[in-house]
């Protein structure tokens, strides 16, 4: 049994991984301080003997004993984090050295959930891992982007000078049940619209392109990259490669949905990435990872959580 540290724990994707680790049967102390995460994702854990929940600020140093650790402590959706830059890269920066310096201390191997964003606006497509990205360092997205490069930079700087063993993944948009309903992305706002018969709010003209993992995948690459072989210490691009436009996401949810819902154009935001699609051939050959799950069917499971969301809430 590991002693295993999920920092970011009580969020969307560190809820479905502290299920995981969980389910495997470690110890694991899911730390998080709430700022975007929520009770409701982890509830179903606090009875379990082998989980314990450690409310703290990842900005502020910690001391314990533990085998492994994820970093996954950080605002994720541009509109909360541009509505907080300051706390995000704080987090960001403070959190990665506060864990890399437990990691040094304890000997433990760490995981950082690093980002498609370290790409800013691509001028190079698809991605590789090779590409040092296109980032404007000091727009409002910069607080997201360069926190996460920097954090990167940490992290590697640990590895070459206290051989601090690391794993950095980085997450191209993954979606699913638990994401927050309130934190503006753009899956969880579409299909909140079109459940409730509002205007599904496509910002820009439509035709930028992301491309859309689910939850499972990105959960499976996550472990299979902890407990690769030593020399594998990314950074390692995880998302699904099949890329479409926000116009096509938004048709999709209207027609699983069967909404009636209309499409309003909004404004596009600034420096709004115009393309993004992960080049995964180094996850392929490295982890053996490929994506399972298809845009339709994770989305038919993300429009089922956000049904009962609704029901429950309303
Ligand atoms: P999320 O907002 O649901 O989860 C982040 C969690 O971190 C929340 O529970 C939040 O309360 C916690 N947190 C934030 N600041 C903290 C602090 N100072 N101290 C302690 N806890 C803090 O977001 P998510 O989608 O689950 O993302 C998890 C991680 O994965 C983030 O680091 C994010 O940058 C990264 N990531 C996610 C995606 C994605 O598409 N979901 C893509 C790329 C990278
Ligand atoms: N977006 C949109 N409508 C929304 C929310 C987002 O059109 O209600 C767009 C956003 O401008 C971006 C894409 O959808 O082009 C993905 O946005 P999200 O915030 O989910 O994540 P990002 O990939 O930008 O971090």
């Amino acid at each position: 049994m590991k002693r295993i540290l999920v920092s970011g724990g009580a969020g969307f994707l560190g809820s479905h991984l502290c299920d995981q680790l969980v389910a495997e049967g470690n110890q694991v102390t899911c730390l998080d301080n709430f700022f975007s995460g929520s009770k409701q994702n982890i509830s179903h854990l606090q009875s379990h003997l082998n989980f314990e929940l450690l409310v703290h600020d990842v900005c502020n140093p910690l001391s314990l004993e533990v085998d492994e650790i994820y970093n996954l402590a950080c605002p994720a959706s541009p509109q909360l984090y541009q509505r907080f830059p300051i706390e995000t890269f704080k987090t960001s920066i403070l959190g990665s050295l506060n864990l890399l310096e437990l990691a040094k201390s304890t000997g433990a191997k760490i995981f950082q959930a690093s980002t498609s964003e370290v790409y800013g606006d691509p001028q190079l497509h698809p991605q590789p891992e090779t590409y040092f990205g296109n980032v404007n360092p000091i727009g409002p997205r910069a607080c997201y982007d360069e926190g996460k490069r920097g954090a990167e930079t940490l992290f590697f700087d640990y590895h070459r000078q206290h051989r601090v063993e690391i794993k950095v993944m980085r997450i191209f948009n993954t979606y699913g049940p638990r994401m927050s309903a309130t934190d503006g992305r753009v899956v969880s706002n579409l299909i909140l619209q079109a459940l409730q018969g509002q205007n599904l709010t496509v910002f820009g003209d439509g035709t930028q392109t992301r491309s859309f993992c689910y939850v499972d995948d990105t959960i499976q690459a996550i472990r299979l990259l902890m407990d690769s072989s030593k020399e594998i210490t990314g950074p390692l691009n995880v998302g699904n490669p099949s890329e479409c436009t926000i116009l096509e996401l938004a048709s999709l949810i209207l027609e699983l949905t069967g909404s009636k819902s209309k499409i309003s154009f909004l404004p596009a935001a600034t420096d709004d990435p115009h393309k993004r699609q992960p080049n995964i051939s180094l996850a392929l050959r490295g982890l053996h990872w490929s994506p399972q799950v298809p845009l339709q069917g994770g989305l038919i499971k993300t429009i089922a959580f956000f049904d009962s969301y609704l029901s429950q809430n309303s």
